[in-house]
């Protein structure tokens, strides 16, 4: 089997800064998460990101439910991996791989089954903090409880960095960039508040295919696909 493998450097503009959220020490301060002197993305945290915006695209109704009723397709070309798996004689575990197999969702970010499509890098950020500080307004005399202040850190940073292998669902992925280059999506918490907004920069971006492993990519930018 010959299947295509594309590289991407990602960069997101994040013009109101981004807090993914650290420990929770001190439940008045909220503070990113920080390692060794870097603000951190994590890998795990990029996939749940792009896979949100891959859910509002792809995402049915089977799809929310777990896909428990399971799916019908050519069992010829899963017939491999569904004996790899052990699932032969299971019927409703079969049906259930095929329908998480034709899910565009479990392709590309993976399922109980079979491992994901995409790999994320972790993202380490240098950039100093802005702190804001918010009150808590009491829901029945609409007035601000003076001692529930609490503090939220938010880190300073107009635009971030990921690395990304993609080795199948390509269609698919190629419409969540889409969307994130036109719509945008978040990272991280504060939402309400407009933090960790992220716009995907095509032209600053870019995406290499490798025909060999052996041969080194050559990175063009995202702009040039035709999305
Ligand atoms: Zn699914």
């Amino acid at each position: 089997m010959n299947k295509r493998v594309y590289l991407f450097k990602l960069k997101l503009n994040t013009p109101y800064g981004l807090r993914v959220g650290g420990p929770k020490d001190d439940i008045y301060v909220l503070k990113p998460l920080e390692i060794e002197g870097y603000y951190v993305i994590p890998s795990s945290s990029w996939k749940g990101v792009f896979r949100r915006v891959t859910e509002v695209l792809f995402a049915g109704k089977d799809h929310y439910e777990g896909h428990k009723n399971g799916g019908v397709g050519n069992v010829d070309n899963l017939g491999e991996l569904i004996k790899a798996k052990g699932l032969e004689s299971y019927e409703e575990e079969k049906r259930r791989f095929i329908a998480m197999w034709n899910c565009p969702i479990e392709r590309l970010y993976g399922s109980e089954y079979f491992a994901s499509a995409v790999t994320f890098s972790d993202t380490l950020i240098d950039a100093n903090i802005n702190e804001r500080t918010h009150t808590v307004i009491d829901r029945k005399t609409r007035k601000s409880k003076e001692k529930h202040l609490f503090r939220e850190q938010i880190v300073d940073v107009k635009s971030v960095s990921v690395k990304v292998i993609v080795r199948d669902g390509l269609e698919e992925w190629f419409k969540t960039l889409e969307f994130m280059s036109v719509v945008g999506t978040f990272i991280g918490g504060g939402k309400s508040r407009g933090i960790g907004y992220a716009q995907l920069d095509l032209k600053e971006s870019e995406y290499a295919e490798m025909d060999s492993l052996t041969r080194k990519p050559v990175f063009r930018p995202l702009s040039e696909v035709k999305l």
